[in-house]
């Protein structure tokens, strides 16, 4: 029977971990994998994201591999099992950096394309650094499928709240290294080496002027932003510990 996806409901914390991947180049495009579960309304629920790691970078799009797919399962087969709920790669998102958030003629052609395995499966596109009206910086989302002949679809989505999920905290400590990765792997496969000694110091300078850029806007920022959760966390701990030894004077105080 065909099934039509009717809604989306994204985890806040998977939301913050695309923001945070789409906002981490102004240059590029970037993209991952969402997991999460369906349910029999055909609503997806999407718990879970896949930061992926991009052989070659384009500012136009952006390309999935065979073996990527096959490693986001693997990963959702993990996650099913560390969570008993029956996990699976449910849609894929992409950042349009300084463009308007529409996906592309590419876009709905790959989207087609996945659409043709699972019928549910979903399109997210993050616009970043999008400056219209000369308001700052705006950040949009759209939720999308592909119909028969390549048009959009748009799909309702709500962003759920929930707290900050070690998964999902773990991909925002893993983007740094995977941007890190693909940094020296471009430079080691555009750069041989080369005879003229000034060519080689002039090409390594390059690298580790991308690599200290990286450090310092990527993962600086994270550990300053995760040191302060961090404080927050202490602070209530403390907050509850305090409410729990009130609450155990005031219950003996009732017994007597
Ligand atoms: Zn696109």
């Amino acid at each position: 029977m065909f099934r039509q996806l009717n809604k989306v409901v994204l985890s806040a914390d998977v939301y913050a971990v695309c923001i945070q991947h789409a906002l981490s180049t102004e240059k590029e495009e970037i993209m991952g994998l969402l997991i999460g579960e369906v349910d029999d309304s055909n609503i997806s629920y999407i718990s879970a994201g896949l930061i992926l790691h991009r052989s070659e970078k384009k500012s136009d799009r952006v390309e999935i591999s065979a073996e990527q797919l096959c490693m986001a399962s693997t990963h959702a087969e993990q996650l099913a099992e560390k969570l008993g709920r029956p996990m699976r790669v449910l849609g894929w998102y992409h950042s349009h950096p300084h463009i308007t958030v529409w996906p592309s003629h590419v876009d709905l052609r790959t989207q087609a394309m996945y659409q043709i395995m699972d019928p549910l499966f979903v399109g997210l596109i993050f616009s970043v650094f999008l400056s219209e009206n000369n308001v700052g910086n705006q950040v949009q989302l759209t939720c999308f499928q592909a119909t028969d002949n390549y048009e959009r679809r748009d799909v309702n989505i709500v962003i759920e709240k929930v707290p900050l999920r070690d998964y999902n905290l773990k991909n925002i400590c893993e983007l740094p290294k995977i941007l890190i990765q693909e940094e020296v792997e471009i430079h080691n496969t555009k750069c041989s080496k080369n005879d003229d000694i000034l060519v080689n110091i002039h090409n390594e300078a390059f690298k580790t002027l991308s690599l200290s850029h990286l450090i310092t806007k990527i993962s600086q920022p994270i550990c300053e932003d995760l040191e302060a959760r961090l404080e927050v966390t202490n602070l209530r701990i403390k907050e509850l510990e305090k409410m729990l030894i009130e609450l155990k004077r005031k219950s003996d105080e009732d017994k007597i």
